[in-house]
């Protein structure tokens, strides 16, 4: 028998998107016997129906936008007709070779790639394709997927992964959810010419993070003409002669549509992984408990990224993979992901990036200790024509010496600026310091460190 034969392995990942693919190779990198098994595509959720494909639709949308100020700086024309299906061809062609890259880096690193299902039969086996695996140590990697509302008719609507099937632009689209993935969508929809509808259960969206950024997206969106409902809570979805159309618990009837998307959160694919063979307890909502280790209840078993329920961002799921590669085999024996201060931007239209603590949460934390600076603005961009465009950006301080606990920002740009911010932040920089830091000048980043 081969090597490769061998169904013996040091450790075996179920799952190859970010964090899946990063544990693997980093262990693979310290000489560990490593295989990766994954059902779908290589890169997981972030590479194919994720950030990847996201961005570049953003990229799409964000090219309309400067085609509707190109008049302001003399241009004659803006965009002329826009093709969506070439879009998504080129797209996917991109997506494709990143799923190339991926299974020629496994292949250089070492590790073996197991295409298939992977289920637990006891805690030290792993069904793939009908052949036992065996592994002294397993590391459960397998993402979330998006949840379809439990309601009639909502098999008429798509999800994010739907969305980027869709080989045309609906004309007439409403998006149902608040967080991250409806404000984007609707925003590329928007951008890209569609009619664009968001209905949103509470008062607004991006409940969660600082209030000031979803009440300027509001806005926003609202001026580029897209209409939201809040207190709309779904109760069917039919199809009729002119199109697809809502229902609310309230009675109150949306649409008609061309396109419903569902973007109403994710659940954990745990449901089909022999869990309770391998005896991993999971939460209420399925999602897998880890320590701040990644370690399960399980001695031997570990879990990471999106199917664990904590911060659903790609790179957090990158980190805690190869964190825990670092202190498994890596010599390192208290290396672990610190789940405080992740920053994290939305590919709104305009964008947001945050880092930290919201205000309502310094207040909890330090009560009448916390000071906050806020500017709104328009930037410059924007000086020659009558269509202005604000940006708002908020600093949260704590304690005598106001150390930065949070920063939020929203308007053009901020998705490129926060990075920087989050690493001084995370080095303990107070207002202080950011007064301290000589402004670069023309740019709205520029106001982050002149507020007073
Ligand atoms: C529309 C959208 C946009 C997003 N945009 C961003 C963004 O801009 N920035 C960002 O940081 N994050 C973004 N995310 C989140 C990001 O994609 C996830 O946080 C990240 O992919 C999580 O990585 P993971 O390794 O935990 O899981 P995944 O990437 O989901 O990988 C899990 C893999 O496991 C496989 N699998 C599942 N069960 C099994 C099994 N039993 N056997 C074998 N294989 C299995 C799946 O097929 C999948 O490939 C976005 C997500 C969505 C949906």
């Amino acid at each position: 028998m081969s090597s490769k034969d061998d169904p013996n392995y040091e450790l075996i990942v179920v799952g190859g998107g970010s964090g899946g693919l990063a544990h693997a190779q980093r262990a693979a990198e310290y000489g560990v016997r490593t295989a990766a098994v994954e059902s779908d595509r290589l890169g997981g959720t972030c590479v194919n129906v994720g950030c990847v494909p996201k961005k570049v639709m953003w990229y799409a949308a964000q090219h309309a936008h400067h085609f509707r100020y190109a008049a302001d700086y003399g241009f004659e024309s803006g965009a002329n007709g826009h093709d969506w299906h070439r879009l998504r061809e080129r797209r996917d062609a991109y997506v494709k070779r990143l799923n190339g890259i991926y299974e020629d880096k496994l292949g250089s690193r070492g590790v073996t790639y197991l295409r298939g299902h992977g289920r637990f039969v006891d805690p030290h086996t792993l069904l793939v394709d009908g052949r036992e695996y065996r592994a002294r140590r397993f590391v459960i990697a397998t993402g979330g997927r998006p949840i379809v509302p439990d309601i009639p008719g909502a098999e008429f609507g798509i999800t994010s992964d739907g969305f980027f099937e869709l080989d045309e632009r609906p004309g007439r689209v409403l998006v149902a959810g608040s967080g991250y993935v409806a404000v984007e969508l609707a925003g590329v929809f928007r951008a890209l010419g569609s009619e664009v509808r968001i209905v949103v259960r509470k008062d607004g969206v991006l409940r969660g993070f600082d209030p000031m950024l979803g009440g300027e997206l509001m806005q926003a969106m609202r001026g580029d003409g897209i209409d939201i409902d809040v207190r709309v809570v779904p109760s069917s979805l039919e199809r009729t002669a002119g199109g697809l159309v809502m229902t609310a618990s309230d009675g109150r009837r949306l649409g008609p549509v061309d396109c419903v998307l569902w973007a109403v959160g994710r659940a954990a694919n745990t449901d089909d992984l022999g869990l309770a063979e391998a005896g991993v307890e999971l939460d209420d909502r399925g999602f897998v408990p880890v320590d701040k280790f990644q370690q399960t209840n399980v001695e031997h078993i570990f879990a990471l990224g999106d199917v664990t329920g904590a911060a659903a961002l790609t790179p957090v799921a990158i980190a805690a993979g190869r964190r825990l590669a670092d202190r498994l085999y890596g010599g390192m024996p208290e290396r672990h992901l610190d789940y405080g201060l992740i920053p994290t931007v939305i590919f709104s239209h305009p964008p947001i990036g945050t880092v930290g603590l919201t205000e309502d949460q310094a207040r909890a934390a330090y009560g009448d200790e916390v000071k906050v600076y806020q500017s709104a603005f328009t930037g410059m961009f924007y000086a020659l024509g009558d269509d202005k465009q604000r940006t708002a950006m908020k600093l949260v301080t704590a304690g005598d010496t106001e150390r930065i606990v949070g920063c939020h920002a929203i308007g053009d740009g901020v998705d490129e600026m926060l990075q920087g911010f989050a690493v001084a932040i995370r080095m303990g920089a107070t207002k202080a310091d950011f007064d301290d830091t000589v402004a670069i000048h023309p740019t709205s980043a520029e106001e982050l460190v002149t507020m007073r």
